[in-house]
């Protein structure tokens, strides 16, 4: 699957992916923070040492930028700005909460 369009909405603090199966899924910029793919996060978030202190994770979103045909990249104010995070990693999330999906009523345009 193929994103149609990517809306970054920070009124409702949510990127809004229109997928070319015409389901549109809100991604909280929470849970997009929380789960930034880049090595420095993953490393932070299989640091199993007990005294670790947690940095605290951004929800507002800085800025937005296409990385060629497969994914943004998602940079945090105040937080990690080296997360690229692909349309598979998207789908994933998709499949994991269905919570997030609404679907149009009118049928999107065909591409
Ligand atoms: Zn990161």
């Amino acid at each position: 699957m193929k994103p149609v369009s990517i809306t970054a909405d920070k009124k409702r603090a949510h990127i809004a992916i229109r997928w070319d199966d015409g389901a549109t899924v809100h991604y909280p910029f929470t849970f997009l923070s929380a789960a930034c793919p880049c090595a420095t996060c993953n490393e932070e978030r299989n640091d199993t040492n007990p005294l670790k202190i947690l940095k605290p994770k951004s929800d507002i979103l800085a800025a937005i930028t296409p990385v060629g045909s497969y994914a943004v990249n998602l940079a945090w104010q105040g937080g990690c700005r080296n997360g690229i995070y692909t349309w598979e990693m998207f789908e994933d999330l998709r499949k994991k909460h269905p919570e997030w999906t609404t679907w149009a009523s009118i049928a999107p345009p065909k591409t």
